[in-house]
């Protein structure tokens, strides 16, 4: 923006001083967010803390007035650029907009604003024996609007699904200022089309959420952890299949290849075996009667599949370090070089060992390390990789890698998001996998919901 101090005033006015931001440095902060773009090319003109829905709705007519973007901010954890600041504009910063309104015990039901922190909505429907299952690995910081906006799933989405599984009915501030709600308060609807959907992983490009009426289910009694290590993928993948013939159906199925156990040993040590090719890490819940059950089949099968190794949690301690050892597989990369990033790439299960052994062939094609976890019960695989970004030659290498990985993907019929959505990050390479009719009425909807492009522009397509 040529000159953004009629708009800083007007906000200042409108919204209070102390709730506007506009010096280089308070904007600088938030000119990106967790994808750690390589270069800063762009900041905002404002950061602006909304509280109510009439704020946002304030903060929406003045943009409409200067043509000016929007990008709505959770925690900014997002790993795709989805807030990243590339045409200047404001950023909405939800953090104190944070309040859990309702929960509602015999409706089964949260109504949250959506700066409410994911983990501490799930402690709060826990204490009353209820339950929210989204839960992406940083859920400790990772906000309800932000969730919605990248349809995050997380862990448990094998047996519970993900964000757009859990939320009934949306109230969203439109680019025109009005209030649109996308749903009902009921667990089921069929009337009309399904709006809460069309929001759920709209990267904040079609609304902004400024509610949310959230399913919840009853809390299982008790859950267990086992860490089943393999001498090969292949053994592995044969073990997720034949768990799923069963009739168990565990809450998680995730996976950590030999470099992610390596390194999260190296940074965060908890015990894990680093000798053996990977892992599975396998989460039971239910009955407690039904605890020993669900673990005697499942560990007979991983035996079966000449599983090397398992651990195994007997109390709320061994628990949590197994869970907080995969959640930190990231954070541990973070720090084999200056950089790190984490991809997020989703095939038909039946392809899963092709796209593990796929993805590795072609890292070590282009000479990168990469640490492979992943939601395997969903066919679901994240390449972190450590990178230099001050290294041109390296940062080639690795612009290659990603296309690679996604070529790949899309020949075993996969897609290139399950859960981190597009941004800026991916958007180049979405028409690998989505067909040009579709992104032609995806621009449809955007233009008809934003017609003046202030909503996040240009993310996703
Ligand atoms: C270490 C790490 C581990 C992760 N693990 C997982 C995982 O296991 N599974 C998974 O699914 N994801 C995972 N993620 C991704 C991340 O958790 C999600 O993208 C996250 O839910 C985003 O929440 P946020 O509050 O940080 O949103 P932000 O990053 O602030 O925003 C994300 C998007 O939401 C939009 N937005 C925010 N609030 C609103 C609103 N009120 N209305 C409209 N749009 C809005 C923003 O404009 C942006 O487009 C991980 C990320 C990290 C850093």
């Amino acid at each position: 923006m040529l000159n953004s101090k009629p708009l800083i005033k007007e906000l200042k006015k409108n919204l209070s001083p102390e709730n506007v931001l506009s010096t280089v440095e308070e904007c600088y902060a938030y000119a990106q967010d967790a994808a750690n773009s390589r270069r800063i090319k762009n900041i905002p003109d404002a950061v602006v803390f909304v509280r109510t829905v009439e704020d946002v709705q304030r903060v929406v007519m003045n943009a409409r007035k200067y043509k000016i973007p929007i990008i709505c901010r959770g925690a900014g954890t997002n790993v795709v650029g989805a807030c990243r600041v590339e045409h200047g504009g404001i950023i909405l910063n939800f953090s104190k907009m944070n309040k859990i309104l309702e929960i509602n015990r015999e409706n089964m039901t949260a109504r949250v604003q959506p700066g409410v922190v994911l983990g501490d909505l799930q402690k709060a429907v826990e204490e009353i024996g209820l339950f929210y299952p989204p839960d992406p690995s940083n859920l400790k910081v990772s906000t309800i609007g932000g969730s919605i906006a990248q349809a995050s799933g997380g862990a448990k989405t094998f047996k519970y699904g993900s964000t757009k599984d859990y939320v009934l009915d949306l109230q969203v501030v439109m680019a025109d200022g009005r209030i649109l709600r996308t749903g009902s308060n009921t667990v089921k609807n069929a009337t009309g089309y399904n709006l809460s959907t069309l929001f759920v992983g709209s990267e904040g490009t079609l609304g902004i959420v400024t509610e949310a009426v959230l399913k919840l289910i009853p809390k299982p009694e008790a859950e267990k952890v086992l860490m089943a290590y393999f001498d090969s993928v292949e053994s592995a993948v044969q073990a997720v299949n034949m768990i799923i013939e069963q009739k168990v159906f565990p809450a998680t199925i995730d996976f950590m290849d030999k470099n992610a156990i390596q390194t999260v040993e190296k940074f965060y040590p908890a015990g894990l075996l680093c000798d053996k090719e990977c892992a599975l890490v396998i989460e039971v819940d239910g009955f407690k009667s039904s605890i020993d059950y669900q673990q005697k089949i499942i560990e007979d099968i991983l035996y079966k599949c000449n599983a090397a190794d398992i651990q195994c949690s007997h109390n709320q301690e061994e628990y949590e370090r197994i869970w907080t050892a995969r959640r930190s597989s990231m954070g541990a990369c973070a720090k084999l070089k200056p950089n790190v990033t984490t991809d997020d790439v989703i095939v038909p299960r039946e392809n899963l060992a092709k796209l593990v052994r796929g993805i590795n062939k072609i890292c070590e094609k282009h000479n990168l390390t990469a640490c492979l976890v992943g939601h395997v019960g969903d066919g679901s695989v994240h390449p972190q990789i450590p990178i230099d970004y001050s290294d041109e030659d390296e940062y080639k290498r690795y612009k290659l890698a990603k296309s690679e990985i996604y070529d790949l993907t899309a020949r075993l019929g996969g897609i290139i998001s399950g859960e981190h959505g597009i941004g800026a990050e991916k958007r180049e390479y979405i028409s690998k996998v989505v067909n040009n009719v579709a992104i032609d009425y995806m621009r449809k909807i955007k233009s008809t919901f934003d017609p003046d492009n202030i909503l996040n522009p240009y993310k996703i397509f």
